[in-house]
């Protein structure tokens, strides 16, 4: 049976308690001040079918293994799978022919070139896609930045400035365009509001099958 890793407890002024279990199958409680802590353990052993379910299914979504940078890894690009080859006589540092081919042995170095190729690509192909859609629906925004974060895949600043992470350059192209049509809808509505969904349906009708791609598959989105 799926047992969570550990529970933390976040007390703050709320009225009531509600239990979530995060990426890395952690149950976390959230409690008003008050509540005794054989109350909550009550309750956690009342609700313990259901936090077994999620932890297992939390813990049933594809994840990357951890990266040793060598000849022959693969890593993902637009969705898809792509072989790495070091070839010391390769003129550039790093180029990209249907796959990564990098003229360095050093593991570090190894990472650095591909999370650089990353953000470059991201940049790139990011801004080409919200301007696309931007045109296309008729919406302004003002400037549009790559970010490191690592689970925050997109964000709307306030006057129209928009933040990517470079990680989502791993995902498939469909799913890039739900986060930029989801942050291109918060310039209208700031919320997640019903206004809200709406508006990205309008915009993007099938969004519902990336966005359930996006929480699956996070994990994969890591190098
Ligand atoms: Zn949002």
């Amino acid at each position: 049976m799926e047992t969570p890793k550990f529970y933390k407890l976040i007390r703050s002024k709320r009225k009531t308690i509600a239990l979530g279990i995060t990426a890395d199958a952690t149950l976390v409680v959230r409690a008003p001040h008050n509540t005794s802590l054989s109350y909550i353990e009550r309750l956690l052993s009342k609700k313990m079918g259901w936090i077994q379910r999620t932890v297992a299914r939390v813990m049933s979504r594809p994840r990357t293994p951890p990266r040793e940078f060598v000849d022959g890894e693969s890593f993902l690009y637009l969705g898809k799978t792509h072989k790495m080859r070091i070839d010391k006589n390769a003129s550039k540092p790093i180029a990209f022919k249907s796959g990564f081919i990098l003229n360095t042995k050093d593991k570090t170095r190894v990472r650095n070139l591909i999370i650089n190729w990353y953000k470059a690509e991201a940049k790139r192909k990011i801004s080409e896609r919200v301007e696309w859609c931007a045109r296309r629906y008729g919406i302004s925004f003002k400037s549009i930045k790559i970010t490191s974060a690592e689970k925050r895949w997109g964000s709307c600043g306030t006057s129209g400035n928009l933040n990517f992470s470079w990680r989502l350059i791993m995902a498939p192209t469909s799913v890039i365009d739900y986060v930029i049509i989801h942050e291109l809808a918060h310039l209208e509505h700031k919320n997640h509001s019903k206004a809200f969904w709406n508006s990205v349906k309008v915009m993007y009708s099938s969004y519902e099958k990336a966005k359930n791609w996006l929480k699956r598959n996070e994990g994969t989105l890591t190098i």
